[in-house]
């Protein structure tokens, strides 16, 4: 692969300009769906308008990381006590930790299920558990990369469930069942790494 360096020639498609020749220099450059910008990469400029002609090979491993890194908010509403359950879990693991650690908690639980790690059979019958049962009064909201959110899509649809709020307080109902009422609480090692790895 050709490795450019600012300031080095070379000849592209200009969209305005047609076939042009272009100089290598530092842009910010937007993603296509307009959710970010890529601050500072190598690209071609056109020498005719100064637009951004071509982008190198070189360039696309950045894009990509930074397209990663834009979050998402996933929002859905959830019975209050889910949320003391989640508190609750987090102090079980180490009591040190924040209400922070709540998204790396859910994340743990859709990474372990969506791999199949973790069993996803019968999870739907959490939802009708005596536990489900109270209305939807608090909002639960984490921000979450466009990986995880592929994650999410597709495990929802293998998994048969309706929404992402059902996936929400399913994996809520199951640290309840893993980790607040367990005497002891499962998988807390590897929970415990993350803690240590977190703070
Ligand atoms: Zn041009």
């Amino acid at each position: 692969m050709r490795v450019v360096k600012e300031g080095d020639k070379g000849k592209a498609i200009c969209e305005f300009c047609g076939l042009s020749t272009t100089t290598y220099a530092l842009r910010d450059v937007d993603f296509s769906d307009k959710r970010g910008t890529v601050k500072n990469i190598i690209v071609g400029v056109c020498d005719k308008c100064g637009g951004v002609a071509s982008i190198p090979s070189q360039s696309v491993p950045q894009i990509k990381y930074e397209y990663n890194k834009t979050l998402k908010p996933l929002e859905t509403r959830v019975p209050a006590h889910f949320i003391d359950i989640l508190n609750l879990a987090i102090k079980k693991i180490d009591n040190e930790l924040d209400e922070n650690f709540s998204k790396t908690l859910f994340l743990y639980y859709l990474h372990n299920f969506s791999t199949g790690k973790f069993s996803n059979k019968n999870l739907s019958e959490l939802l009708d558990s005596e536990m489900a049962k109270a209305k939807s009064s608090k909002r639960f909201s984490i921000k979450i990369s466009k990986r995880t959110e592929r994650e999410i899509d597709i495990f929802i649809n293998h998994s048969g469930l309706k929404s992402k709020s059902d996936l929400v307080k399913i994996i809520i109902l199951t640290i309840n069942n893993d980790i607040v009422q367990a005497s002891l609480p499962k998988h807390l090692s590897e929970l415990k790494k993350l803690a240590a790895v977190y703070q």
